[in-house]
Formats: structure tokens, sequence, C-alpha cells
């Protein structure tokens, strides 16, 4: 245990139920020790409207403290370990490109849906909102993007696009009704012509961790593993979800590995701190869980102990996270309709 263990709990202790603290799965375990809740994207922004400590600390990247603070009741303050543990994806997606990109795309009168992963920032959303749109987690993206593409002549998805022809696989839509936008110049050099066919337009964002896995870590890894089962999240790239046996969100993948019988070996193809916790829950049972690649997001592990301590110590001082009224109005329509649709 380090030094900050005993602190923590101390911290917490005295703050008693003014404070909750939230964390992903993808934090290393010595956060999530101390964590009330624990969860993927969509689990955690369930979680804010039932809570009603005045403080709650979200161990996890930025965008997804700004979802608990555009879901947060009056009054509550909402807190991150670390303000500069952002998203590269969710950067990828800036909100004013956004917005011309949408319009360019809206010229010639089409309604174009916009639909954002939840990895992006209160901006984004709130754009999404306030153009009939909403967003999605990996877990509901074939619910969203069902119900986006029927709400107008096309979906604007964004901004990942592995994430976006998954689910788009799934829902059978070809490939040539879809698009991978060029959102260079403020969306001036779109193709108009080919947005007109297309149903489906994709921003042209990727996780730089999920991105990295190939299939040929996957064909290495059967070689030498004969029998193993390969899952993997659908951040991955399309041909890596069709070489795996299968994919999904976090919540399916540690389902996955509770399910599977005694003496199976799977390797998990996402952030490897989710992995390594599941290897150690499931290795008493004899299952054999390992990484398709060991990779990490060292985003995610920006929030650590030390800065956990540093912030409960000076909590009541410490400035929550804030975002304009617009901005909340706008992210909470698109949150909303989507615990909405998705309930
Ligand atoms: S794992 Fe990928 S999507 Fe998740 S926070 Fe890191 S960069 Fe963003």
């Amino acid at each position: 245990m380090s030094a900050f263990n005993e602190r923590i709990e101390a911290l917490r202790a005295k703050y008693g139920n003014r404070l909750a603290i939230l964390g992903h799965h993808y934090q290393a375990d010595d956060v999530l020790r101390h964590v009330d809740f624990q969860g993927d994207s969509l689990e955690l922004a369930r979680k804010i409207e039932g809570l009603s400590a005045e403080h709650v600390v979200f161990c996890g990247v930025f965008f997804m403290a700004e979802s608990a603070a555009a879901l947060a009741r009056p009054g509550q303050k909402i807190h991150i370990p670390h303000q500069g543990a952002t998203c590269p994806m969710a950067d990828m997606a800036p909100a004013q490109r956004l917005e011309d990109v949408l319009n360019a795309l809206r010229e010639d009168g089409r309604l174009v849906i916009p639909l954002a992963y939840v990895n992006s920032s209160a901006e984004v959303k709130a754009i999404c909102g306030l153009y009939g749109g909403s967003v999605c987690t990996s877990a509901n993206a074939k619910t969203m993007l069902e119900w986006a593409l029927q709400q107008g002549d096309a979906v604007l998805f964004l901004p990942d696009k592995n994430l976006g022809h998954n689910t788009a696989n799934q829902l059978n839509l070809d490939a040539t009704e879809r698009l991978e936008l060029d959102i260079r110049q403020d969306g001036s050099r779109i193709d108009h012509k080919k947005v007109r066919y297309a149903r489906l337009l994709l921003w042209p964002g990727v996780c730089a961790i999920h991105h990295k896995f190939k299939k040929i870590h996957i064909q290495e890894l059967r070689r030498a593993n004969p029998g193993v089962r390969v899952v993997v999240h659908p951040e991955c790239s399309p041909g890596v979800v069709r070489a795996s046996d299968g994919a999904g969100s976090t919540s399916y993948l540690i389902k996955y590995c509770a399910d599977a019988p005694s003496g199976a070996r799977i390797a998990i193809g996402t952030e490897c701190n989710l992995v390594q916790r599941l290897a150690a829950r499931h290795r008493p049972q004899g299952k054999d869980i390992i990484p398709l690649k060991a990779l990490s997001c060292s985003n995610m592990a920006k929030v650590n102990e030390e800065r956990l301590a540093g912030l409960l110590v000076d909590l009541e001082a410490a400035q929550p996270l804030s975002l304009s009224p617009d901005v909340i109005e706008h992210s909470r329509v698109a949150l909303e309709r989507m615990l909405r649709i998705c309930a």
C-alpha cells in the first residue's frame, strides 16, 4: 500500500456521505480501491442522478467528469483529480469544427443528425442536443445509431470512426451508404456529391489505444496459443473486430470473462488495467486471461492516488468543474435522450 492509501481513506471517512467517488474501469487498482462506484461511461453516467453527495470526485478522463457535471443536481460539485487527464479521441472533435461541418452538411437541405460517442466534450454533446441528435456509449451504440437513422436523412457519427463502422456492420448498413468525411478547412473540403448518397457520415477520429491493436497481433497470438478466444472493444478497427471471436463494450468484455468456463484462455483487446484486473479476478477459477497486447491509456493514468489525495485534502476549496448554462442545458438534452431511449 502506498503512503496515500491511509490518507485517502481517512479523508473519505471525514467527509462521509457528503462525498462520492466514481471510477472508470481503466483506472489503476490503487485508485479503484477508493471508489464508491466503478463502471463504464454509461454505468457511471446513470449513477449521477441517484447521488445526493455534495462532492462527487470522478476518477477518469475529463469528458466523463463533464458528463457528470451536466447531469449533476443544483449545488452538487463535480471534481476530477487532474484536469489534464483529457481523452485524445475527444480532442479530435472540437466543438466549433463540428458546428462548421454540420452546417456545411446541411447546406443542401438534408437533415443530418449528429450522434456523438460519449467520448466527446460537453460542448460537442450540447451541439448534438441542439441539432436534434444525441450521444451513445459503446454499450448502446447499435440502439442509438438505429434511432438516429430514423430521425433524419443521414447521421453524422463522431468522433470514433471505428465504433461507427463496427456499429454500422451490426446494422448491416452497406459500405456504399457510409462516407468518412474530410473535415479539414471547416468543412469546405467535403465532397457534397458523395454526401448526398451517404446515410452514415463518419468523423475521422480514433482512440489512440484501441486503434493500435492490429490483425497481425491476433494472428500471432492464435499461432502461439491454439484454442485461445479473442474478444475486443469496438473502438478497434473493423478488421480487428472481424478477426476476433467477439466484440463489445467494457461491460460485455467483463461478462464474457465471467461466463467463460474454467480452463478457458481469453485474450482481450482493450486497455490493460482492466485486462490485468480480470486476469486476477478469474485466475482462482482456472481461467487464463491475457492482453491481446499490453496497451495502457496514459491519460487515464494521470489520475493516481497522489492526485486523488491532493484533491481530497483541499476539497472544500477546490474549484469544481463548471459548464456554461447553455452547455449544461443542451448537453443534458442529448444525454437524457440517450438515457430515455436506452432505459
Ligand atoms: S482509452 Fe482511448 S478513448 Fe479511452 S480515454 Fe484513453 S484515448 Fe480516450
